[in-house]
């Protein structure tokens, strides 16, 4: 039992490093017999009204408003009350809505247990994606049955969707959702609050690391850098980028990030072309140096990768 904690918590530091969607993996760190282990939420304060809260899958965003509260992302299953506790000790304002960036589990599956009167809102294809809450690329797929949604009567699913672009709320309150195209999913939304210069960008950009590319929910290794690029062009006034599992980030972070995944696409198809095989690829594509400070590619996500980018080109 001992090693299997330790296992764990080894799987959970990786997944934090490297924005590996690590929500299949077990409820983890009980003792036998015992209490599972504490749940325990961080929180980084950005803005007087504004909180990154770590811990248990991606980052989550508070935004306290005049009249209630906004939250982006809600983590893995059993960490929507850690949540919810957390933030009343941030704020007594009422939470009125949830932004989930992607459908990914780590991101989407606290929104259950909210209270159901909050709203819902995401991409279009995330709404799509949430229903089926299919198995993630290169990542080993759930116990079949029924989704955490399905699980809970529906309650959690996005009410409201936008396909390119969605403003909420103004002045000091508003919020301005994006969508550039397909990255990490189908459905990566952009979340800024233009009165704090502040944006979420969820697993698009995870943190310094490549990318999961999830093919099966939309999500395209010849795309993602021009997505990101268009982001960085697109969204005026922005300061601070807060990543999917990493700290916060800039936009010159950002077009690096863009640059290094249209490298990495370029180098696969020029591979593909050359007459390579994807095995090869994998086992000998290196992390450029002029990319410092990023994460060296665990061998099955590069694997992985560099299959999405393949099966893309002709
Ligand atoms: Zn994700």
């Amino acid at each position: 039992m001992k090693r299997i904690v330790v296992l764990g918590a080894i799987v959970a530091a990786g997944a934090l490093s490297i924005g590996v969607s690590a929500y299949q993996q077990p409820a983890r760190g009980g003792q036998p017999g015992g209490a599972p282990a504490p749940r325990v939420v961080e929180v980084d304060k950005l803005k007087d009204n504004f909180f990154v809260l770590r811990g248990g899958g991606g980052n989550t965003a508070v935004f306290v408003m005049t009249d209630g509260i906004t939250v982006v992302d809600t983590k893995n299953p059993g960490w929507g009350a850690p949540i919810l506790e957390k933030i009343k000790e941030l704020s007594t304002k009422p939470i009125v809505r949830i932004i989930n960036t992607h459908t990914h589990g780590d991101h989407v599956s606290g929104n259950v247990e909210f209270p159901a009167t909050v709203d819902v809102v995401t991409h279009e294809n995330t709404a799509a994606n949430m229903k089926k809450m299919a198995p993630v690329t290169g990542l080993q797929a759930p116990p079949p049955g029924p989704t955490i949604f399905e699980q809970n009567q529906g309650r959690g699913l996005s009410k409201q969707s936008f396909k390119d672009r969605m403003t909420i709320g103004k002045g000091p309150d508003q919020i301005d959702l994006h969508y550039f195209g397909r990255g990490h999913t189908n459905g990566d939304a952009w979340v800024v609050f233009p009165a704090l210069r502040v944006m979420h960008a969820g697993d698009i950009f995870s943190g310094k690391n490549i990318p999961l590319l999830d093919a099966v929910n939309g999500g395209s290794g010849v795309e993602i850098g021009r997505t990101l690029a268009k982001a960085a062009d697109g969204v005026k006034n922005v300061d601070q980028i807060i990543s999917g599992h990493s700290t916060v980030m800039t936009v010159a972070d950002l077009r690096e990030y863009a640059a290094f995944n249209n490298e990495f696409a370029a180098a696969v198809q020029e591979a593909k072309k050359a007459g390579r095989t994807p095995d090869e690829v994998a086992g000998s594509w290196k992390i450029p140096a002029k990319y410092m400070g990023y994460a060296a590619p665990p061998a099955a996500r590069l694997r992985s990768n560099v299959q999405v980018v393949w099966d893309e080109t002709k």
